[in-house]
């Protein structure tokens, strides 16, 4: 490896660990990096018309809002039909911003298999969010991105922009495009599908590097490699352990796999 390599790679790993924020854990798994960080941007994006425009946003209607009431100031909203979903965001949050974040959930939330499973994201909740509002509840410092069962909070700062988590604000700035908001919605499909025993069993009995330490990102990892966002730039199900990719493929149909571009961010 040249200096440059390593340099780049330290870096990348660095940040990248400050997208698991959720956890703020040790990722033990070596990643080849490529010199091109914004090698990501060359992985599918969507062929999918979004279904809303931003036209559409209003402010948050009266009594839609059944989680984290009043913790953050949310002054937009966008919902997703079927199932129904919620997107909130605060004022600073950019409408393109929103947009894409309803494109996301409806894109993958409608690439899960059955009706049953997609049925268990009826009133889920996303909340976008910038640096300046309040870190996630009860998170760490800095802590702006997060995912559960119920509702996933992500921060527009990091999507689609060379930027710091604020979580590990020593960290060299480092373009991102779609991998922190993928990855916490991930956390959300794990949990709300009820596939963490799964997930992990799996990854004991087939991973040569299982580590029981970060068994809770093991499926949040995955869905930014089979949404084709990983920060690295590698894509898709082919950059995944075979174990792994037939696993997402009795979850997702392998036809929706794409994330939201970046074109037109403000
Ligand atoms: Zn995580």
């Amino acid at each position: 490896m040249t200096n440059l390599k390593i340099l780049i790679l330290f870096t990348l790993t660095l940040t990248y660990l400050g997208a698991c924020t959720d956890d703020n854990i040790v990722d033990n798994i070596d990643k080849e990096i490529d010199e091109n960080i914004n090698a990501s941007s060359t992985c599918r994006t969507t062929d999918t018309p979004a279904t809303v425009s931003e036209i559409n946003i209003t402010t948050p209607p009266e009594g839609v809002q059944t989680q984290i009431v009043g913790y953050y100031a949310v002054t937009k909203y966008l919902q997703v039909v079927s199932p129904q979903m919620h997107i909130f965001g605060t004022s600073n949050v950019s409408d393109w911003m929103m947009v894409r974040a309803h494109e996301m959930a409806e894109n993958i939330v409608s690439s899960i298999k059955t009706k049953a499973r997609r049925k268990k994201f009826a009133g889920h909740h996303i909340f976008v969010i910038t640096d300046v509002d309040p870190i996630v509840p009860g998170g760490v410092p800095g802590q702006r991105n997060t995912g559960n069962s119920l509702y996933t909070i992500i921060n527009q700062v990091l999507v689609c922009s060379s930027t710091v988590d604020s979580i590990r604000p020593e960290s060299a700035p480092v373009f991102r495009s779609w991998d922190t908001p993928i990855h916490e919605f991930g956390h959300a499909i794990e949990l709300a599908l009820g596939l963490r025993d799964t997930t992990v069993s799996l990854h004991k009995d087939k991973n040569p590097n299982f580590d029981a330490n970060v068994s809770s990102e093991y499926f949040a990892w995955a869905s930014e490699n089979w949404f084709d966002a990983r920060i690295t730039g590698t894509c898709g199900v082919d950059a995944m352990d075979k174990f792994e990719g037939d696993y997402f493929f009795t979850i997702f149909s392998g036809e929706s796999i794409w994330k939201p571009t970046c074109a037109g961010r403000p």
